[in-house]
């Protein structure tokens, strides 16, 4: 496959480019992709401009309608697309599958949109005036995604830009690009030309020369919390609108009267689906001393159960991380961590040995002190801490005394321990006797400090970010 980018609705060759190797067997090469040259990012801001006024004058009903289109056009090829994300990025074939389904729910939800009514009626003091809200698209938006959720991340964003009005400007992530390059050749020419752009490069370079264009009027990012906080910043600078969503270190709370079977199911998904790279990943479980072991025992049993391997197989657990940088990355904390004190209670089995491919046995440390390194950085691989704790006053403590704060769980059957929870945890998304992970297409998502610009995704709640609101009032004479 051979990524290239798309400006004003042609297939614009780049010379650059780089090879695309398969995290699951790197002797493997999937395609190449362009890296483009500052240039790029010029012509495709520039394309975007030319077509908003157009696009926005559509109106939203006939936006809507393009959405449906898009949404059909990608669950025509759902498998198709599922099995490119799994050979691009290593994540299981069985989560890309809900991922490209989840893609196109959020399209046919952003679609619907385009029939609903937005803006209100006000009263005004002259009985002879009427006043209402109107909501204006920004214009053109840049729109700057991860590589771990290579479907779901750049629809949940690009879909509320398109149906308010805006015209995007999408730059995935490097090492998710052939997952991108195939969506908009499926879903790019349903738009006026212009509509939804797609250039391909390095952040440093032509992400970088994207977010800096004086000619955007807004920026949506998701990924670490370094480059968000850049993004924020020089977005405040230029004074146009932006949205961060960033890193996580997510708490699972288990308390003493917890379903402990329960708890562990949803402590391994939560921290080994997509070998533990989602931003909403438990990194970090606070157990009540008086059930510590049993958790404890239960949590490795189940843990040493998961099949890691070939993502593309139907019931692997968890595969590869999706790059040699990530490896190492996961690789030192797992160093780190031993060197700290913890007590590995299962890891590195032999299980990873011998493929060609980036792959980490997931690995849960014990006796976490909450101040280590591993408690209070992000990971984004599979491996996760316990901290032991005396009372349900000190886990929360510990569960905030973080700079992240994006999900986070409980377990327990007590509902004033929930309600607790509930009111004192400092997270974007909190979530009572089920997994940090996996929140629903139609709900707010975001976090809190250092995860997140405090603007919401997801829902209704992405009107807020991709349009102005406009007060109007007609005077009759
Ligand atoms: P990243 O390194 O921050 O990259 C994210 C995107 O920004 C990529 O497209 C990247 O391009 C681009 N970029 C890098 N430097 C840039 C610059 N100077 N100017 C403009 N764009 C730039 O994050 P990642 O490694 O892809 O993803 C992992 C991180 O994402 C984790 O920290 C995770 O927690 C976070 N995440 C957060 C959420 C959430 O909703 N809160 C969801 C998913 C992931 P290149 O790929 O070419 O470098
Ligand atoms: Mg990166």
């Amino acid at each position: 496959m051979t990524g290239n980018n798309f400006i004003a609705g042609q297939w614009v060759p780049v010379e650059r480019r780089r090879e695309v190797l398969s995290p699951a067997n790197t002797g493997e090469v999937l395609g190449s992709i362009g890296l483009s040259a500052p240039q790029a990012a010029q012509e495709a801001v520039a394309a975007a401009r030319k077509a908003q006024r157009g696009w926005k004058a559509m109106g939203m009903v006939n936006r809507g309608n393009l959405l449906f289109q898009a949404a059909a056009a990608l669950e025509a090829h759902l498998d198709e697309l599922a099995e490119l994300a799994t050979r691009e990025m290593g994540k299981p074939i069985s989560e890309t599958r809900g991922e490209a389904m989840r893609a196109v729910a959020i399209l046919r939800y952003y679609a619907g949109e385009g029939y609903r009514a937005v803006g209100e009626v006000i009263p005004a003091a002259n009985p002879n005036a009427l006043q209402y809200t109107e909501r204006e698209p920004l214009g053109v938006v840049a729109i700057v995604t991860p590589w771990n959720f290579p479907l779901a991340i750049p629809i949940w964003k690009i879909a509320p830009a398109l149906i308010y009005g805006n015209a995007v400007v999408f730059k995935p992530a490097e090492w998710s690009s052939l997952t991108a390059v195939r969506m908009v050749e499926l879903i790019g020419s349903i738009f006026p030309a212009g509509v939804l752009n797609l250039i391909l490069g390095l952040g440093t370079e032509v992400g970088e020369a994207l977010v800096q264009h004086p000619d955007i009027d807004g920026i949506s990012f998701t990924g670490s919390t370094g480059v968000g906080s850049h993004i924020a910043a020089v977005a405040t600078q230029k004074g146009i609108k932006y949205q961060t969503e960033m890193g996580g270190k997510n708490p699972v709370i288990v308390a003493a009267d917890a379903d402990l079977d329960l708890a562990v199911e949803a402590t391994v998904s939560g921290a080994m689906r997509s070998a533990g790279q989602k931003c909403t990943a438990t990194s970090r479980v606070i157990v009540e001393e008086a059930i510590h072991d049993a958790f404890a025992e239960r949590l490795t049993a189940r843990t040493q159960s998961l099949k890691l391997g070939n993502p593309l197989e139907p019931d692997t657990y968890l595969g590869p991380v999706v790059s040699e940088l990530q490896y190492q990355k996961v690789q030192h904390f797992i160093s780190v961590g031993q060197q700290e004190g913890a007590r590995l209670l299962t890891g590195d089995d032999g299980r990873a040995g011998g493929a060609p491919g980036f792959y980490i046995a997931p690995t849960i440390f014990d006796g976490v002190d909450p101040g280590a390194t591993i408690a209070q950085e992000e990971i984004f691989g599979p491996v996760v801490g316990i901290l032991s704790v005396q009372s349900l006053d000190e886990a929360i403590q510990v569960a905030n005394n973080i700079r992240y704060g994006l999900s986070a769980s409980v377990f327990t059957r007590s509902l004033a321990t929930a309600m607790r929870f509930v009111h004192e945890i400092e997270a974007g998304l909190v979530r009572v006797n089920d997994e940090t992970a996996g929140v629903e297409l139609q709900a707010p998502f975001g976090g809190v400090k250092g995860s997140s610009s405090h603007s919401r995704e997801q829902g209704r709640a992405a009107i807020e970010f991709y349009t102005h609101v406009k007060t109007v009032s007609i005077r009759a004479l």
